[in-house]
Order: structure tokens, then C-alpha cells, then sequence
């Protein structure tokens, strides 16, 4: 077997740690005859998985009581409605705008609320994070919504928005638990789990439980968070494989020694890889040093002609998935907690000799 470096930014790698133990439990979990995939997800053998995984969750980020942790279906994107849907009723909707899933968010509220954008760095070409000052709410603002990570530009805010009453919400989907946070800053939290938590399918929701109650009339019942807090998110059947493998992975992270232990690593790798890039003439990244995302790493090559050549020499060598997204091409390397600091090592070697051969 060999398990090359994953760049992926998602689905994305998971710790090879993990994979070993589903593996291990695949056939036959815990001595019951049969895998965790055939279960009732009403049997109590799935709910104590269920509801470790939430503890786990709630451990590592210290979530209080005053927040219901839904672990619902139909990714980010469904929440970019599910959001508004529950929260508009009580004002207008602001947003943040500062990149591709900003704008998606953005687009999507626009069809159930009163949406303001309160703040964009698309005229800088979304290479920084507004700053706090930049962030000016209208009067009767039911929340404001922002992206903590740009997945794709590679955009990460360095603070937390001050919103003094009204409720912030935030996509968290590529960097949550890459750093401890200040949960109660925030009046909901989601993210997708393929980035920083588990296998695609699930995402997890961390919702005020005061804001839960008045969504939107028409609001169907599997967009309603109060529907999914009050049957702990067990109203249909919930994506049990995914739920359970994203619950080894809260466990891989306590070993680990929590999100402090991992923000040390991963401070550490990024700062390694920008150095390189910082280093050399032919690697470039565009954005503002203080808003440089520690999860995701795009760069460009000075030669454009040479993307491919180094996509299909870093895949020959162990590195694999760094092609950038379609819409801004070039490279990006994603290195989530589950991508081990040799994955960036490895890399930054490989850009080293490829510059000396062809830069
Ligand atoms: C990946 C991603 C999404 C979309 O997630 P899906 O689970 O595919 O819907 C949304 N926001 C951010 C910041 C992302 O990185």
C-alpha cells in the first residue's frame, strides 16, 4: 500500500489514522456482526456514535449549552438557503463579500431576503479580508454572514467581526478547526465536512439555540433548524457513515492534543510554503500577507506554459491534486490538519528543484 501527499481541497485528505480504524471496523463493528453502514440510525449502538461525536465536537471547540450541533445533509451550499430561510425574518440580510463562495452565499439569500452587501474586495480582485471599520451594518440587520476562509482565493480573515448585537454567521467550511475560536461570538457556525472534518455528505451546523423558532413561512420542515435540533438531527434518516467517520476524526484530533496543538502545525506548515514562495522569483501568491489562508495555498508559476509540466512532474512524484480551481487557474495546495507536515516538506522540495530545472 502506498498513501501518496493529498492536496485536495476537497474532499480532502483524512488521517491515514482514521481510514485504518474504519477499516479495521468495516466488516464487523465492535463485535456486532455487521458495519456501522446497516445500522438503524435509531439503534443505540449508531445514537452513542452519534452523540460521542457531538460531545467530541462540542469538546474541541467548546461549545456551550446554549448552542444546538446539527450534523445535516446537502452540503455548504444547502445552508447558503437554510441560513436566510431561518434568519431573515427578523431584518435585512448582510454580507460580507470577499471571494467565489461569498458570492455564492450571496446569491442564494437573494432569493428568500433583504440582502445588503455591507462590504466587498472584489475591486481589489479578493486578495485581502475588509477590515473591521470597512464592515458597516444597516440599521434592522437580522445578522451578517461572512466567510472565514476563501477556499479557493486563498483568503482567510486574521479577526472575528464585531457585530455587538446582531447575530454573525459564519462559512467555516475550510478552516474550522484548523485554530481554536470564540464560538460565542457567533450566533451560527457551518461547514461542509470535506475539507476539515470527515468524508463528503455531512455538515455540521452550530446554531444558537435562541435563534432557532422563526424561519420564513413556507419554510419546508428539512430547512428548518428547530425541526433538527429538537429530533437531533435524527428527522430522516442522517448520513450515518459520514457522521461516524467525521466522530474518528474529532478523536484522531484530541490525540492530537486539540485545535491549539493543530494550529501549531498548521501555522507551521503554511508560514513554510509561503516562505517559498516569498523565496523565488517564479512562484507568486497575490494576497495580503496578514489575510494569507493557512488551509489553502494558491500560487502561480511566472510561466503559465508550465503548469502542466509541473502538475504532471508533481504527480509523478507523490503530489497529487495541486491544480487550481478552474475559475482562477494556476496551483493551489490544500493542507487541512490531515495533511502531515512531510506532505509540505515533499512539496516544497519538489517546487525547489522543478524552479532550478525549468524556472
Ligand atoms: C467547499 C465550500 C463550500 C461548498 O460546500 P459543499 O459542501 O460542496 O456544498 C462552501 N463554502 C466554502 C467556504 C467551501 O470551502
Amino acid at each position: 500500500m502506498s498513501r501518496l501527499f493529498n492536496f485536495s481541497a476537497g474532499p480532502a485528505a483524512l488521517p491515514t489514522e482514521v481510514l485504518e480504524i474504519a477499516q479495521a471496523e468495516m466488516l464487523d463493528w465492535h463485535n456486532k456482526g455487521l458495519s456501522i453502514m446497516e445500522m438503524s440510525h435509531r439503534s443505540a449502538e449508531f445514537i452513542s456514535v452519534a452523540e460521542t461525536a457531538e460531545q467530541d465536537l462540542r469538546e474541541l471547540m467548546g461549545i456551550s449549552d446554549d448552542y444546538a450541533v446539527l450534523f445535516l445533509q446537502g452540503g455548504a451550499t444547502s445552508q447558503f438557503a437554510m441560513v436566510p430561510m431561518n434568519l431573515a425574518s427578523r431584518g435585512k440580510a448582510a454580507y460580507v463579500n470577499t471571494g467565489v463562495w461569498s458570492k455564492k452565499a450571496i446569491k442564494e439569500a437573494k432569493l428568500f431576503a433583504d440582502v445588503e452587501v455591507v462590504a466587498s474586495t472584489e475591486e481589489g480582485n479578493f486578495t485581502r479580508a475588509p477590515e473591521q471599520s470597512d464592515i458597516v451594518l444597516p440599521n434592522g440587520a437580522a445578522y451578517l454572514h461572512y466567510t472565514t476562509n476563501e477556499t479557493i482565493g486563498g483568503v482567510q480573515f486574521d479577526y472575528i467581526p464585531n457585530t455587538g448585537a446582531v447575530p454573525l454567521v459564519a462559512d467555516m467550511s475550510s478552516d474550522i478547526l484548523s485554530a481554536p475560536v470564540d464560538v460565542s461570538k457567533f450566533g451560527l457556525i457551518y461547514a461542509g465536512a470535506q475539507k476539515n472534518i470527515g468524508p463528503a455528505g455531512i455538515t455540521v451546523v452550530i446554531v444558537r439555540k435562541d435563534l432557532l423558532g422563526a424561519p420564513l413561512a413556507g419554510t419546508p420542515t428539512m430547512y428548518d433548524y428547530a425541526v433538527h435540533a429538537a429530533e437531533d438531527s435524527m428527522h430522516n434518516t442522517p448520513a450515518t457513515f459520514a457522521w461516524y467517520l467525521s466522530g474518528l476524526v474529532f478523536k484522531w484530533l484530541k490525540a492530537q492534543g486539540g485545535l491549539s496543538a493543530i494550529e501549531v502545525v498548521n501555522r507551521r506548515k503554511a508560514s513554510k510554503l509561503y516562505a517559498a514562495i516569498d523565496a523565488s522569483d517564479f512562484f507568486a501568491n497575490p494576497v495580503a500577507i496578514n489575510n494569507r489562508s493557512v488551509m489553502n495555498v494558491p500560487f502561480t508559476l511566472a510561466d503559465a506554459e508550465l503548469d502542466k509540466p509541473f502538475l504532471v512532474e508533481a504527480e509523478a512524484a507523490g503530489l497529487l491534486n495541486l491544480k487550481g480551481h478552474r475559475s482562477v487557474g494556476g496551483m493551489r495546495a490544500s493542507i487541512y490538519n490531515a495533511v502531515p507536515e512531510a506532505a509540505v516538506d515533499a512539496l516544497i522540495d519538489f517546487m525547489r528543484d522543478f524552479e532550478q530545472r525549468r524556472g
